[in-house]
């Protein structure tokens, strides 16, 4: 477990050096743990190293490990854990994923943020929300097409969405070897935040730009992310029999 207190540190240095290669604040980058596949107690090391921010996937696993979450989420505000979910979410998910997280980073359809909207409001709960981006046009990937009128449909109803608030875009690229091959789509992703954040929509604000993980974080911070999303360089690789 100590293991994951030193990667925590060896993540954060690099996330530090390739802001400064940028002349950016390391402070406005936020680094999520990705725990899935890991266990509650990974969790906790995790957070004893002074991580706060989680990202989870899959629903149904996170329900398995909630409760052994419940005293690291229960704490004074900057103290306290925060789990969003950033895997596809289901349309039949969305009251579990109102209930159980404290953010969804992976909104992709009206349709879908309609009835988060619905599940929020009965839990009289504001949600966070980033939209995502499928960037590189992935037929099988998750997210709304980039230059589409479905996004713009979204934006433009979002004052109507009143237990939601739209805080920025999300996307994971085409899968690269070189990191450096991404670097395309992050700016892609930045330039579509930009645009849709010069229209100064009511409702929605565009300050996050969650991209980067364990192989290209370096990148999409040179790029302009607000918020890296590492799972096997903090945790180890994955297990997933
Ligand atoms: C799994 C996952 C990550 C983390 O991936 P690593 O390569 O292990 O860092 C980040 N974002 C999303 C959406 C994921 O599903």
């Amino acid at each position: 477990m100590t293991r994951i207190s030193e990667n925590i540190s060896a993540v954060r240095e690099r996330i530090e050096a390739a802001a400064r290669r940028k002349s950016r604040n390391p402070s406005s980058i936020a680094l999520m743990a990705v725990c899935k596949t890991k266990s509650a107690e990974e969790v906790r090391a995790a957070y004893d190293a002074g991580q706060r921010l989680f990202g989870e996937n899959r629903i149904q696993e996170f329900q398995g490990k909630v409760e052994a979450l419940a005293s690291l989420r229960s704490g004074p505000d900057e103290g306290a854990a925060r789990f969003h979910l950033i895997g596809h979410l289901q349309s039949n998910k969305t009251t579990p994923a109102a209930e159980l997280f404290d953010a969804v980073d992976s909104a992709d359809s009206l349709h879908v943020l309609e009835r988060l909207n619905a599940a929020a409001l009965k839990l009289n709960k504001i949600i966070p929300v980033l939209l995502e981006i499928n960037i590189g046009g992935e037929e099988q990937k998750a997210g709304l097409p980039a230059d589409q009128s479905r996004l713009n449909q979204i934006l433009l109803e979002a004052p109507r969405l009143e237990a939601i608030r739209i805080q920025g875009l999300m996307t994971v690229p085409p899968y690269t070897e070189d990191p450096d091959a991404a670097r395309q789509y992050f700016r892609k992703l930045r330039e579509l935040r930009d645009q849709i954040a010069s229209r100064k929509l009511t409702g929605v604000s565009m300050d996050e730009l969650s991209m980067g993980m364990s192989h290209d974080f370096e990148v999409a911070v040179e790029e302009d992310s607000t918020c890296v999303r590492v799972g096997t360089a903090i945790f180890g690789a994955r297990n997933y029999t």
